[in-house]
Parts: C-alpha cells; structure tokens; sequence
C-alpha cells in the first residue's frame, strides 16, 4: 500500500544543457561510460593499482614529474584549502594576488590559518602588477607567492614567468591556481617552477566536479615533513593523504571510486588529444567566439586582449538589456547555460566558458545564434547573422576545425 501522506518521487531525468559556464562544462560520453562500470574497494588491489595510471596521467597533463601528485577528494576550493594549509604555518606571511573572487579565496582561506596575508590587489577585469608584489614583499620573509593563473571571476590570465621571478627575489614558494586553465592552456609545471599547483576536475579537463589535482615539488615535500605542529586540517593533510596515493596505499578516506574512474578517462582523452592541440582548440574557439560577439556589436569586459583567459570570455552586458532574463531564455529555449557575474560585476557580466568537451565548433557557432535571436527578442538591435557570419570566418581562417576527436 502506498502511504498516501507520501509524495511520489519520479525518476531522475535532468535535461541535457549544454555547459558553457566557467564549469561545470559538459561531459564527454566516454567518461559517462567510465562512470558506469563498477564501484570496487579502494583498497582493491587493482584499484591501487589504476591509480597509478591516474597519478601518471596527471603528471602528464600538469607537465611534471612530481612525486607527490594525484587528484584529491574535494571540489577545486579543496586544492586551495590543501595548498595553503599544506604551505603556511600559523603567524606565516605570504603575499596573494587578487584579482577576482577565486584568488580572494585563498587570501580569505589563509587568513583562517591564521597567516599574515599581504594582500596585492587589481580591479577586476586586470591582472596584478607584479613589480607591486615585489614592493609588498621587499625586506619580508615571504613564505609563498599565490595566484589564480585564469582568474574566473573575471576573464583574466596571468603570465606565471613573471611571478616567478619575483617569488625568487623574495625566496619564495610559488602556487598557483590552474582550476580554470589545466587541459585549456599553456601551463609546464616543470619549466615554470611551479611549487604547488592544484586544478579542478570539471573546468577544461572536463570530469565531473569533485576532484582537485594537485601536484607539489620535492622542495615543498621535504618543508611538509620537517613541519614543526601538523597541517591544522586532517583531511587535507598531504603528507598522511601521501600514504593512501603514494606507495603504501595505506586507507586515509573513502576516495569516490566514481569520479577517479571519470578522471582517468577524461585525462585519457586529453592526452589522446594531446595537449598542444587542446590548447589550439581552446585558442581558435575563442577567437571565433570574440569575432562573433564584436561582430554583434557587444564588447569584451577585458580590455587588453593580451589578458583574456582563452577558457572564459568576459561580455559586458549591454544596457537596457536584462541579465536574468537572457540567461533564462538561452537555458529554456536553446539548453545553454552560461554564467553572470560575481561580486562587483554581478549583473555587469556575462562569463561564457569554452572549456574542454564544450569547446567545439558547433557548439561555438549554435551559442552565438541563440545569443543573437535571444537579444533580438529583448529588443536590442543588431543584424541577424553578423556573429555566426564572422565566428565562420574566424574559423575558416584557421586550419583545423574545433572538433573534439578531430583526425590531425
Ligand atoms: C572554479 C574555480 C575554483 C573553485 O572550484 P570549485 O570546484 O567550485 O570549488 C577555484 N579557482 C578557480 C580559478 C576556479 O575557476
């Protein structure tokens, strides 16, 4: 009998959007795929043993050969927990260069520790000068340098080279947030002396969210054992999460079997991909996104073209035009879902993500044409075509399509 007080719960379906938010971005079927197969012990011989493909993998993408290197449980704000926590002792001093709402979490993060944070601002929409960081840093004892290498909030690259440098003049750690950027963009870990780096899942490698990468040099390992009082938090504690992912194997926590099936497949086809070519990809989908919205009439939040992060294009909305609004008729009428602003820029902003699997072509051209009918519809002028017309032409001009899986 069913118990009539009991409301009747009706079978998952969730639509199928396509992401072109700052992540989650969609997923390709062959990681759905991954996720089916069964769920296996985490002790499970040969479980600890696929994750040494997961480990090696990731080595790969972030370009090093870090032992210390695997993906941790928790969303990409796990990687910066773990960074920070793993780096800094209490009354530490590190400087964190904030630029948008994601390197500000590091700063309000290592303040809880808590650290002497210095922090070196830009206005969104910049990068951080970092002749700046070397004025805030002069004559201190800095324990690290922090940064977001794509600052999401707000469209905006940094160059690592150049915050390395400084962080050698000020002998200092240098970490960096790769969440929107690792699998979209350049990044050598190695070759740009990276110390700590962390990423996400769900951004441009294009997993499900869940998992933060993170990857860490053998100078900051031996700094981590040599600690005087223990990492405060126990769970992002690298040195004892080390056992489970290094050669012990010994239990930690219950890892999401799941999502590390998801990450070792959507890592396999990154690399299948190679990662020059996935970086083309983004690169030529973004030139084509940017023809296309100036084609339109609209304009980009990043001024200087030299500072747009490929994976997030910043669009200023233009006035008299509702943000709610387009956002809900590009979801209700056409699946895509892009994202508003954060903070500051809220209601300022459109953020439209290229990232991994979502960045194809098609799904270029078909956002453009559903923006252009949706603003069409809200009674903004512009001429019907114009975006698509010259998102084509952009790629025709370059010499090979987006297309995940294309045949080089
Ligand atoms: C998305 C993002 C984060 C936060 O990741 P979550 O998975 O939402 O916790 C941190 N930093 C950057 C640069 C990001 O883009």
């Amino acid at each position: 009998m069913i118990d009539r007080r009991q409301k009747v719960i009706g079978e998952l379906l969730p639509p199928e959007r396509l992401m072109m938010t700052p992540g989650p971005s969609s997923v390709d079927p062959r990681v759905y795929r991954a996720m089916a197969a069964p769920i296996v012990g985490h002790m499970d011989p040969w479980f600890t043993k696929m994750m040494d493909d997961v480990q090696e993998l990731l080595r790969q993408a972030f370009q090093t050969s870090n032992h210390l290197t695997f993906p941790i449980s928790a969303s990409g704000s796990g990687g910066i927990e773990a960074a920070v926590m793993n780096a800094l002792d209490a009354g530490d001093q590190c400087i964190v260069c904030i630029n948008g709402a994601f390197s500000e979490r590091m700063a309000i993060i290592a303040e809880r520790i808590p650290a002497k944070v210095i922090r070196v601002e830009a206005p969104y929409g910049r990068t951080v000068d970092p002749q700046d960081v070397l004025r805030a840093g002069k004559g201190k004892k800095i324990k690290f340098v922090g940064l977001a290498h794509g600052e999401t909030s707000s469209g905006v690259v940094h160059r690592i080279d150049d915050y390395r440098k400084v962080a050698d003049e000020l002998g200092a750690l240098l970490v960096v947030d790769t969440v929107a950027t690792l699998a979209g963009i350049p990044l050598d870990v190695t070759k740009q002396g990276i110390d700590i780096c962390f990423s996400g899942s769900q951004k441009a490698i294009s997993a499900p969210p869940g998992m933060a990468p993170i990857t860490v040099n053998t100078r900051v390992e031996e700094a981590m054992h040599a600690r005087k009082e223990p990492v405060r938090s126990w769970y992002f504690d690298l040195t004892s999460a080390m056992n489970y992912w290094g050669k012990e194997r010994l239990y930690h926590h219950t890892p999401p079997i799941t999502l590390i099936y998801a990450m070792r497949e959507a890592l396999r086809a990154v690399l299948e991909e190679g990662l020059e070519a996935r970086w083309e990809r983004h690169l030529r989908s973004q030139q084509a996104l940017i023809a296309g919205i100036e084609a339109m009439g609209l304009s980009l939040f990043v001024t200087d073209p030299a500072d747009r992060l490929v994976t997030v294009t910043a669009i200023n909305i233009p006035a008299g035009i509702e943000d709610a609004k387009v956002r809900l008729q590009l979801l209700n009428e056409f699946n895509i879902e892009i994202a508003g602003g954060l903070g500051p820029i809220k209601g300022k902003i459109w953020r439209v993500g290229l990232m991994g699997y979502s960045c194809q072509e098609a799904n270029v051209l078909l956002f453009l044409a559903a923006l252009e009918k949706t603003l069409l519809d809200q009674g903004f002028r512009l001429p019907a075509g114009a975006g698509v017309g010259a998102a084509i032409q952009s790629y025709q001009h370059s010499s090979q399509p987006a297309i995940v899986g294309a045949k080089k």
